[in-house]
């Protein structure tokens, strides 16, 4: 059983203009090629690979710069296809040296992206996957936000290109390198997002382009169960789970899917993740909410709960937003708890909020976009059409 998506805004497909060949799959992009009449069909193979190469590995934007392919085909390129960008419109640097970019991917549809230094090998990228979210979580921004619509597989593999031009990691580099890792932290929830999010990793994944292993990719979800199996079947991604209660009726509360898949359906399914071991843990995510579920009593039960998975604890202290109903524990609290999860075996369990100063932290991501603003575009496009 699916929750049903209210995607007021129409499908991004229908975008007019030239077809952005920048985040498209290789089957895609070949696909693409081979139709368009900008390339022999017989060389389109070839042609995929170099346009692979120049986007992915070194960032090209602009196809004058494909040195490797005649100035007459470059040019036939130019006119049917294009490779650009969607808009930054905003960009922060927090103090703590995190970086937030609010990206405008169409009129009205913006989602922000962060970065991260010192996380995983060396630093992770917090992507979106939808514009708001249709999960309701009482501590999260993102929640507050009603689901826009799901970004594209090309909109995911934006947010990573869009970080690496203003990192200046092109080309993809083979050793150090500062984006190491990406997580699928952002707004929304990618299990209703899942082909997309799939594709995009195939891209993001790639060898001959972003490189990004698989195993530095994590997909965190809320617990939508049923999508859980698939999630990993097709990305062979890290999984984080968002959990924050040990009990069905705290859960209900603070994460409302759980009352569709109670914490009982979710251990077995997670159980059931391909390729779990203690080399892939899955990562179990709990907000720490003052008075809330933060009891040493808890983490004994947390501790419980987890028996025999492969489980990696992150305890995220609460990021206070506008209008938010709750606190952060207090630090001394938030140790007492580590140290009962360190006493079960678990290392270094405490997230250290990053980006607080500029909205960056997990759970303070929100954009402007509404879906009224989405029901204007509908009528504009309309107009345009007439
Ligand atoms: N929808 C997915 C992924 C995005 S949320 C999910 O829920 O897992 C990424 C993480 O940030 C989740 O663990 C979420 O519970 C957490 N989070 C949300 N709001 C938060 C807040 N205000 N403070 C700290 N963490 C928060
Ligand atoms: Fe959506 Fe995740 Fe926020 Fe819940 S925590 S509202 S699932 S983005």
């Amino acid at each position: 059983m699916g929750v049903t998506l209210d995607l007021t805004r129409a499908a991004p497909e229908a975008e007019k203009g030239p077809v952005n060949l920048a985040g498209l799959t290789r089957e895609q992009l070949k696909a693409q090629l081979a139709q368009s009449g900008a390339c022999d069909p017989a060389k389109a193979r070839m042609r995929a690979a170099q346009i692979w190469r120049w986007v992915h590995n070194f960032g090209i934007t602009d196809f004058s710069a494909m040195s490797d392919i005649a100035k007459a085909d470059r040019q036939s390129l130019e006119a049917c296809f294009t490779l650009t960008r969607p808009e930054v419109v905003e960009r922060q640097i927090s103090k703590d040296g995190s970086r937030k970019w609010l990206i405008r991917f169409a009129p009205g549809i913006e989602a922000e992206t962060v970065f991260i230094p010192g996380v995983g090998r060396a630093g992770a990228l917090c992507v979106s996957s939808q514009v708001g979210c249709t999960l309701n979580c009482t501590f999260c921004h993102t929640g507050t936000q009603p689901l826009v619509r799901n970004l594209t597989a090309a909109e995911i593999v934006a947010q990573v290109q869009i970080a690496r031009d203003d990192l200046g990691e092109w080309p993809s580099p083979q050793g150090e390198r500062q984006l190491s890792n990406i997580v699928f932290m952002g707004m929304g929830e990618p299990l209703y997002n899942l082909d997309n999010v799939a594709s995009a990793i195939d891209v993001i994944s790639d060898n001959e382009g972003l490189a990004i292993s698989r195993r530095r990719i994590t997909v965190s979800t809320s617990g939508v169960v049923p999508e859980i199996p698939r999630t990993g079947e097709l990305t062979q991604a890290m999984l984080a789970i968002s959990l924050h209660a040990t009990n069905d009726a705290l859960r209900d509360e603070l994460v409302p899917l759980n009352k569709r898949y109670p914490i009982e359906q979710l251990l077995e399914a997670i159980k059931a993740y391909p390729g779990l071991s203690n080399a892939r843990r899955v990562t179990f995510e709990y907000v720490m909410l003052k008075g809330v579920n933060d009891s040493p009593a808890e983490a004994k039960a947390l501790v419980r709960l987890l028996k025999g998975i492969p489980a990696k604890i992150n305890l995220i202290p609460f990021n206070p937003w506008p209008g938010s109903a709750y606190a952060c524990s207090d630090w001394s609290t938030i140790e007492k708890f580590a140290e009962v999860i360190n006493r079960a075996g678990y290392a270094s369990p405490i997230r250290t909020p990053r980006g607080r100063d500029i909205l960056a932290a997990c759970g303070q991501l929100k954009s402007e976009s509404e879906k009224t603003r989405a029901s204007v575009l509908r009528r504009q496009s309309a107009d345009d059409a007439a």
